[in-house]
């Protein structure tokens, strides 16, 4: 034990780990890492790079000097990100409160009611402002969601046309983003100004792409151009403003099939580019195309509504490469606080708002026009494109003088977008145009009376009941006290790395320096977050053995996307364009092939072997079957297994070899930290997590940030980005201050240069707080804690899969198959039980089917791991005593959990097991440890639904709010 911050992060005090060492039969965590990681992947390089750990204090003061260095001014640039007033309530209640963001995934739907009903609101609140049937929760951000439209209406479709047709008065990121990725398809692109074209003159094509109000803030009606596009058999994507919407004529309503966007200005700071919830919406009959997570409502065995993610949810791990998306993690975080936006305003309160911001720009219009600048359109929303002939740099300068930031298009030409926050400056915007004399706000609408919105919106009485800050404080707490978060107990789920999200680290994520930067603010303006951005990098790449780090991608499924999309970019600059075959064992998270596959490549399965390694001999052989085909091996390290593959470099240099290139899947680093390098094991490129590994929090689903890092030959293919302040990457050092030149030229895959921004300075927090060594000793941690469990469980669930010395890495995979034969208890049983116990169910049957894979992490304490050792021993009695035919396999405590307080308390009582048995199973099966089970009763978390009906939910599929009498 070295330093303070890391034994506040680990959880395993000295006695702790002495008495699991001892268990264990080791003396000391050195020689049981010794015994556990295999000395030919052991990194024999000391970390360098990595400063000494500091201590909270400092880290802080250290931030909040990065943080002087940028400088936040009003930004009028729009272009897809814009200011707005997170309301204080959610701020505080949502973004700040760990109940909301240390929440996982809503897998478990028993205990993440609440977080579930927030994106049921989220999914009502878009279908209703689009007028389309049915919305997801949610998407990465709004370019990377116009591509998912672009693909889905590819999938759609019956047009034998390869071209999408795209309007050209669209933003740049997006732009940037379709290219890259239509590129990557082989799907051609066509750029017109449709607002002009007339649409006789449009060639048949799969879809057309309308971005409402346009780029240059342009308001116009688009549905003659759809309707000319549905004759041909093509679909229509519209990226529309949802603030818009109150007031325009909805997609919906002009035809569109799909309409996707952004909800940032929904209550949700631009973050120098993010995170924010993208949407995705569309009309009746689409909705199993979906791609993302869809909330749906079904039922819970009483027959009462029950929320749940529906349909292609976790479809990657069943569909690998014919799934409709990679994306995995979303934005739920952030989507719970549009959605909470939407019900703080209700819909009268967001049209009081656009016609407030609508009534800016109009005023601003008239004053400018006034003065004899040419606006370019008498149709706006929000937005203005003035022309200054050769003085636009001039105007955008002295602007600045000013503390606002317009944009500039060209020597000519500027735009400026109005928002939630800027009536308090609009005095000084109407002075850089020296415009100085008396004026009043102008009431004209400049939205032509045809594309006036007149049909209604948010109807639901969810929008209308939580005016007050009382009644909304009140939902938000009501809502977080259904959900399971970290904040209650230990999340052990495999490959998800539910680890401390610690308070220091999330302070500066609120600070308006960084949460308040436009993404595409000037470079002098962002100093400080582009130096953090350099240390994190930095230090990343040496973590990892690599030599260049992104962190554009907005989570893991994007960081593999962005690699394999390298490794594509690497072929091809050599001229090895048929080099297209991906391959991925048998064992690999679902979300590998589907990124392989959005990539342009083709996946081939290869086999695994029965301790879960990959198997060798298929792998030669596919690689001789594949030739000058194969373009990358796509492994994952530590094994999906949780295994140390003792074999992983003959596995490498086997792939390069045949002339391939190896990507490792970096979502388990967690187990190698400071133990070995993705880069010494012979990977070429690797995605991290940082919403694993480095504590960035689930959010309940999000966000996430998923960098890709790359050996020195694939640097110039990571994902470049054409409004980046930043060109030259790392190698970047902090003690000269000396700057590399790798620069990143792949295409873009976020729409921000810097994806989700605001919420690095968790992750430097996190590796500045630990340092190498704190890094090294979670690493060694985890990997006790991982084994202690198998240890102890072993004799009631057999661990399948092991490596060197019979250890395993960082998780376990506990096989429930046994138990189902001999007891018919399932691994569905097991983990609704776990909630009686007051856990949450460890990952269910990934990646084998009928186990669970636990994860305890560094962070957990002795106590809460034999709370949840004892418990999982417990519900093994449990399910003896079924078997011994104790209790009847169709009624016992198992097949009917969760048990909820109703459940046991109204009516009678008809069941072979207590009351008591139900509810305080912990307190009966005697356990031994203080602390831990005995004080549950007091702290018991109920669970508000009983088990959800999974199949009803898919077979009536319903994802808007259900009618309130629905509760009754
Ligand atoms: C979590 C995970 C991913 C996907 O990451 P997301 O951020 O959810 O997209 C990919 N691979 C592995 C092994 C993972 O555990």
């Amino acid at each position: 034990m070295s330093h303070a911050f890391a034994d506040r992060h680990i959880g395993l005090d000295t006695d702790a780990r002495q008495l699991m060492l001892d268990a264990l039969g080791y003396p000391d965590l050195a020689s049981m890492m010794d015994a556990a990681v295999p000395t030919a992947i052991r990194q024999s390089s000391p970390l360098r790079t990595l400063p000494e750990p500091a201590s909270e204090a400092e880290v802080l003061a250290e931030l909040r000097a990065i943080a002087d260095h940028n400088t936040v001014r009003r930004s009028l640039i729009g272009q897809g990100y814009y200011g707005t007033f997170t309301p204080a309530v959610i701020q505080r209640n949502v973004f700040e409160n760990p109940s909301w963001y240390t929440a996982y995934t809503p897998y478990q739907p028993e205990i993440s009611q609440g977080r579930l009903e927030a994106l049921l609101n989220f999914q009502t609140m878009v279908a209703d402002l689009t007028r389309l049937h049915t919305a997801n929760a949610s998407m990465l951000d709004e370019a990377t969601a116009v591509v998912e439209g672009m693909l889905l209406a590819r999938r759609v479709s019956k047009s034998a046309s390869n071209l999408f047709l795209v309007d050209s008065d669209l933003f740049a990121q997006t732009r940037a983003v379709l290219d890259g990725r239509a590129e990557a398809l082989g799907l051609d692109l066509e750029y017109l100004p449709l607002a002009e074209t007339d649409r006789a003159d449009l060639p048949e094509a799969f879809g057309v792409f309308v971005q409402y109000p346009a780029a240059s803030g342009r308001v116009w009606d688009p549905s003659a151009v759809i309707a000319r596009v549905k004759e041909h058999g093509g679909l229509a994507v519209v990226a529309a403003d949802l603030l818009a919407l109150t007031l325009l004529t909805p997609p919906g309503e002009h035809g569109a099939d799909v309409a996707v966007g952004t909800t940032q200005r929904f209550g949700v700071p631009m973050g120098f580019g993010g995170p924010h919830a993208g949407y995705l919406a569309v009309r009746e009959g689409l909705e199993r195309q979906l791609p993302g997570r869809l909330v749906g409502v079904s039922k819970d065995a009483d027959g009462k509504p029950a929320y749940r993610l529906t349909l292609q949810t976790r479809e990657q791990h069943i569909r690998r490469d014919k799934a409709t998306s990679n994306i995995c993690t979303a934005q739920v975080l952030l989507a719970v606080m549009a959605s909470m936006y939407g019900v703080y305003h209700g819909p009268d309160g967001l049209r009081r708002i656009a016609e407030r911001v609508h009534d800016q720009a109009s005023t601003l219009a008239a004053l400018l026009r006034g003065a004899d600048y040419a606006v370019a359109h008498e149709a706006f929303f929000d937005t203005l494109e003035i022309s200054a002939p050769g003085r636009a740099r001039e105007l955008v300068a002295a602007a600045r003088e000013r503390d606002l930031l317009l944009w500039q298009v060209d020597d000519d030409t500027i735009r400026l977008s109005v928002d939630e926050t800027t009536e308090a400056v609009l005095p000084d915007v109407v002075s850089v145009f020296g415009l100085e004399s008396d004026w009043a706000m102008v009431f004209d609408s400049a939205i032509p009376s045809s594309l006036r919105r007149a049909s209604a919106y948010m109807e639901h009485p969810v929008f209308h009941a939580h005016r007050s800050e009382t009644a909304m404080m009140r939902y938000l707490k009501r809502l977080a006290d259904r959900d399971y978060a970290l904040d209650r107990g230990m999340i052990p789920l495999g490959s998800c790395t539910m680890k401390l999200n610690a308070a220091t680290e999330m302070a500066a994520v609120s600070w308006p320096e960084f949460n308040g930067l436009h993404p595409f603010a000037p470079l002098d303006d962002v100093q400080g977050s582009l130096v953090m951005i350099g240390m994190l990098e930095d230090w990343l790449a040496e973590l990892t053995g690599y030599d260049a780090v992104s962190l554009q991608p907005n989570a893991g499924s994007q960081g593999e996307l962005a690699g394999l999309l390298a490794i594509r970019g690497y072929h091809r600059s050599r001229g090895d364009d048929h080099r297209t075959v991906c391959l991925i064992p048998s064992s690999a998270h679902g979300t590998n092939a589907a990124s392989a596959v959005l990539a342009g490549m083709r996946v081939v399965v290869v086999a695994t072997t029965g301790s879960g390694d990959v198997d060798l001999d298929d792998l030669r052989a596919k690689l001789a079957e594949h030739g000058d085909e194969l373009a990358a091996l796509m492994i994952t390290y530590p094994s999906t297994h949780g295994v140390y593959e003792h074999d992983v470099k003959d596995v490498t240099a086997a792939v390069h070899e045949a002339g391939g290139q190896v990507y490792v899947d970096g979502a388990n680093l967690n187990a190698l930290l400071g133990y070995a390098r993705f880069g010494d094991l012979g990977g070429d490129v690797s995605h991290l997590n940082l919403h694993k590994t480095f504590c960035i929090p689930h959010g309940g689903g999000g966000p996430g940030v998923g960098p890709v890092a790359a050996k020195a030959h694939l640097a110039a293919f990571l994902p470049g980005h054409p409004l980046a302040q930043m060109e030259a990457h790392p190698p970047f050092d902090m003690r000269t201050g000396s700057v590399g030149t790798v620069v990143h030229r792949g295409a873009p895959v976020s729409a921000a240069p810097y994806g989700s921004a605001s919420i690095l300075p968790i992750s430097w927090a996190y590796a500045r707080l630990m340092g190498a060594e704190g890094l090294t000793e979670a690493t060694a941690t985890a990997v006790l804690a991982a084994n202690y469990i198998a240890l102890r469980l072993r004799e009631h669930y057999p661990v399948l899969y092991a490596g060197e010395n019979g250890l395993v890495a960082h998780e376990c995979i506990l096989d429930l198959r046994p138990l189902r034969e001999t007891t018919g208890v399932t691994v569905d049983d097991v983990a609704k039980r776990l909630i009686d116990y007051g856990f949450h169910a460890p990952t269910m049957s990934f990646p084998v089917a009928g186990t669970l894979m636990v994860e305890p992490t560094e962070s957990e304490d002795l106590a809460e791991l034999e709370r949840f050792i004892q418990a999982m021993i417990a519900i093994r009695h449990e399910a003896d005593a079924v078997a011994a035919g104790e209790w009847p396999a169709s009624d016992n405590p198992l097949v009917n959990a969760p048990h909820t307080a109703e459940s046991v308390i109204v009516g009678e009582w008809e069941h072979p097991y207590s009351r008591e048995l139900a509810s305080y199973p912990a307190t009966l099966a005697g356990s031994t440890v203080d602390g831990g089970f005995g004080a549950t009763r007091a702290d018991k978390y109920w669970p508000p639904v009983r088990r959800v009906d999974q199949a009803y939910g898919d077979r009536n599929v319903a994802c808007s709010c259900p009618p309130v009498e629905a509760f009754a």
